[in-house]
C-alpha cells in the first residue's frame, strides 16, 4: 500500500527503470530440487512474486538442476504445488536450468575462445591451496599457459568423456591476486561421470553454479536476480560472467538477508531422523515448518504473506518468533472462520428439570464479527457435553465456571445452575449435574441476573465424535534447539496432544481439509489433510485464541 515505505530492493528498480536500465522487471524464483521448501523459501518466492506484479512484469519459476550429484527429482512436483498454493503464479514459464546445458557449454566455449578461460589439471585440493587465503594471494595455476587452441581441445575432450571425474576442470581466468577469493581463477566446469535427471547421460561436464546461474537469469530475461546474502561477494564473479559473455542486458543480481524463526528445525539433516526415527509423521507433520506442513498445520497463504511481509525485506539478518507467525494467522481467521463449539475432553451435563426426550434447535451467529457469515442452527437437548475442566467440585478462588451451587451461562442457550456431579467406583466424574432457568434462553436472564462464567457445550445425542491434535513447539524452547553437546536437537516431549475422545456439534458433519473454524474457547483449527475421514474427523489446532504476541 501507499503507506509503507519502499525496500531497499524497490528502490533499485524505481532506480533502474528511471535510468534505463530497464524497462520492465522480470524476477524468478530458482531452488535446487533437493528438498522440501520452508517459511524461509516463502519469502523469497513471495518476494519475487511480488515484485514482479507490482511492477507489471513477469515471474518465473525455475528448477536449478545443474548439479546432478545432489538433486533428487521427487522434490519437483512438491515444490512446484508448495508455490501454487502460495499464489505465485508462474503462468507458463515454468523452466528447467538443465536445459541449457547446451548454452552453458558454448558460453564457456567462448571464454576459452576470449582467452577467458583454461583446462586446468590441478586437483581440486592443489586449486584451493594455490588460490591463497584472505590474507595471502593466489598462485597462478601452473596450466594457466595453455594455448586457446590446446584449451579448446582439451574442453572438447572432457566432454566427449575422456577423462575421469576430477581429472581436469574448466577455470575462468580472472585474477589471482584479487581480494576477493570468489574472482581467483574459479572452476567453471567439472568432470563428472554422472546420471542427469533431465538429461540422461547426454553430459560428462558440468557447470559450477557461480557460472550457471547468471547465465540462467540472462537466457530467461530476468532483469533482477534476488538472491539471499552469502551470495553478496560473488556477485563480481556474476557480473563478469554476464559481461565477458557479453549479453545485451544483462541482468543484476540483488542480496537480502534469509528470514530465520527462532526455535525451529529446518536442516534437512535434522527433519529427516525426525522422520525416520518415528517422531514427526512426515515432512509436513503440523509442527514443521515446511511450507506443505504450515498448510497441513492450517495456516492460509495470506497468513504467510501477511508474516512475510511484516518481517521486511533488508540486508540486516534478523530472527523472527513464531509467535508473529500465529499471530497473522489469527489475525486471518477471526473474521473469516465460523465459530463453532467442539468439546475436547468431554464429561456430561445432565438438565434434571429439561423436559426428557426434548430438542430444540438455536439459532447461533456464525462469526460475531462477520455478519455475511450467517447463523445455523444447533441442536439443545437434557444431555449436554461440556469441558471436564469446565467444572469443579471443589473450585479455588476465582473459578467462576460450574461448582456446586454456582450458575453460569452455556453460551447461546440458557444460564443453569450446577446441583452436583456424580462419580464412578474411582472418583471420577461421570455426569455433572444443574437445572435451567426457561426465562434465560438466549443466554439472558429477564431479571437482569448477572453471571461470571459462560461454558460451550454440545449436545450429547447429536454430537459428532472426533479426533483433535494439540501442537506445541517440537523444540523445548527453554534450552534453545540444539543441545550444546553432541548437536542433538533438544525436544519438547509435549509437542503433540491427540484427543481421541472429542465431540463437535453436528454442523461439522462433512467437514473437509482445507476448512478452518473457530472452535470457541480453544482456539482455531483445520481439518487433517491427510488423515481426517468423513466418519472420523480429525482436527489440528492451528493456534490457541490467546497470545502474548503484540504488534
Ligand atoms: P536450504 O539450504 O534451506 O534448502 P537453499 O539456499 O539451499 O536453502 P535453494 O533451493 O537453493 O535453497 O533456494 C531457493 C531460493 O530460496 C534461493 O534464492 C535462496 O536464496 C532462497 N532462500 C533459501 N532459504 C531462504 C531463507 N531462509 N530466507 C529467504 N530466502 C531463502
Ligand atoms: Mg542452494
Ligand atoms: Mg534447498
Amino acid at each position: 500500500s501507499e503507506t509503507e515505505s519502499r525496500n531497499f530492493i524497490e528502490a533499485i528498480i524505481d532506480r533502474d527503470l528511471a535510468e534505463g536500465v530497464c524497462d520492465t522487471v522480470h524476477t524468478r524464483f530458482p531452488p535446487e530440487p533437493n528438498g522440501y521448501l520452508h517459511i524461509g523459501h516463502a519469502k523469497s518466492i513471495l518476494l519475487n512474486y511480488g515484485l514482479a506484479r507490482q511492477y507489471n512484469g513477469k515471474f518465473n519459476m525455475r528448477f536449478d538442476d545443474t548439479n546432478p550429484t545432489k538433486e533428487d527429482v521427487e522434490f519437483v512436483e512438491s515444490i512446484k504445488e508448495d508455490i501454487q498454493w502460495l499464489g505465485a503464479d508462474w503462468e507458463d514459464r515454468l523452466f528447467f536450468a538443465s536445459d541449457y546445458f547446451g548454452e552453458m557449454y558454448e558460453a564457456a566455449v567462448k571464454l576459452i575462445k576470449k582467452g577467458k578461460a583454461y583446462v586446468s589439471d590441478l586437483t581440486a585440493e592443489q586449486i584451493k591451496e594455490y588460490r591463497g587465503t584472505l590474507t595471502e594471494p593466489g598462485r597462478d595455476d601452473p596450466f594457466n599457459s595453455r594455448s586457446v587452441e590446446e584449451n579448446l581441445e582439451l574442453f572438447e575432450e572432457m566432454r566427449e568423456g575422456k577423462y575421469a571425474d576430477g581429472e581436469k576442470v574448466l577455470r575462468a581466468r580472472i585474477d589471482m591476486a584479487s581480494p576477493n577469493i570468489n574472482m581467483r581463477d574459479p572452476v567453471i566446469y567439472r568432470v563428472a561421470h554422472m546420471t542427469h535427471h533431465n538429461t540422461g547421460d547426454k553430459w560428462c561436464i558440468y557447470p559450477m553454479y557461480d557460472f550457471a546461474h547468471p547465465i540462467e537469469d540472462a537466457i530467461e530475461g530476468i532483469t533482477h536476480s534476488i538472491c539471499t546474502l552469502e551470495f553478496e561477494d560473488h556477485r563480481p564473479l556474476y557480473d563478469w560472467v554476464v559481461r565477458e559473455l557479453e549479453y545485451p542486458s544483462p541482468p543484476k543480481q540483488i542480496e537480502f538477508a534469509k528470514l530465520y524463526l527462532k526455535n525451529v528445525v529446518t536442516g534437512k539433516r535434522y527433519i529427516k531422523k525426525l522422520v525416520q526415527e518415528g517422531i514427526v509423521d512426515g515432512w509436513d507433520d503440523p509442527r514443521l515448518v515446511s511450507i506443505a506442513a504450515l498448510r497441513r498445520r492450517g495456516f492460509t497463504p495470506d497468513s504467510i504473506r501477511k508474516f512475510v511481509e511484516l518481517c521486511g525485506v533488508s540486508k540486516a539478518h534478523s530472527t523472527a518468533d513464531y509467535a508473529m507467525l500465529e499471530y497473522c494467522i489469527r489475525e486471518d481467521l477471526k473474521a473469516k472462520a465460523p465459530r463453532v463449539m467442539a468439546i475436547l475432553d468431554p464429561v456430561k451435563l445432565i438438565i434434571d428439570n429439561y423436559p426428557e426426550g426434548q430438542t430444540e434447535m438455536l439459532t447461533v451467529g456464525n462469526n460475531p464479527e462477520n455478519e455475511t457469515l450467517g447463523s445455523r442452527e444447533v441442536p439443545f437437548g437434557r444431555e449436554l457435553y461440556i469441558e471436564r475442566e469446565d467444572f469443579m467440585e471443589e473450585p479455588p478462588k476465582k473459578y467462576f465456571r460450574m461448582f456446586p451451587g454456582n450458575e453460569v451461562r452455556l453460551m447461546n442457550a440458557y444460564f443453569v445452575k450446577c446441583t452436583g456431579c456424580v462419580k464412578d467406583e474411582n472418583g471420577k466424574i461421570t455426569q455433572v449435574h444443574c437445572t435451567y432457568d426457561p426465562a434465560s434462553k438466549g443466554g439472558n436472564s429477564p431479571d437482569g441476573r448477572k453471571v461470571k462464567g459462560t461454558i460451550h457445550w454440545v449436545a450429547a445425542s447429536t454430537a459428532v465424535p472426533a479426533e483433535i491434535r494439540l501442537y506445541e513447539n517440537i523444540i523445548d524452547e527453554e534450552k534453545g534447539v540444539y543441545n550444546v553437546e553432541d548437536g542433538s536437537l533438544n525436544l519438547n516431549p509435549n509437542s503433540l496432544t491427540v484427543m481421541k475422545n472429542c465431540r463437535v456439534e453436528p454442523s461439522l458433519t462433512g467437514a473437509v481439509s482445507p476448512e478452518r473454524f473457530q472452535f470457541v474457547r480453544q482456539g482455531f483449527f483445520c481439518v487433517d489433510s491427510r488423515d481426517s475421514r468423513p466418519d472420523g474427523l480429525v482436527f489440528n489446532r492451528i493456534v490457541s485464541l490467546k497470545s502474548s504476541f503484540v504488534l
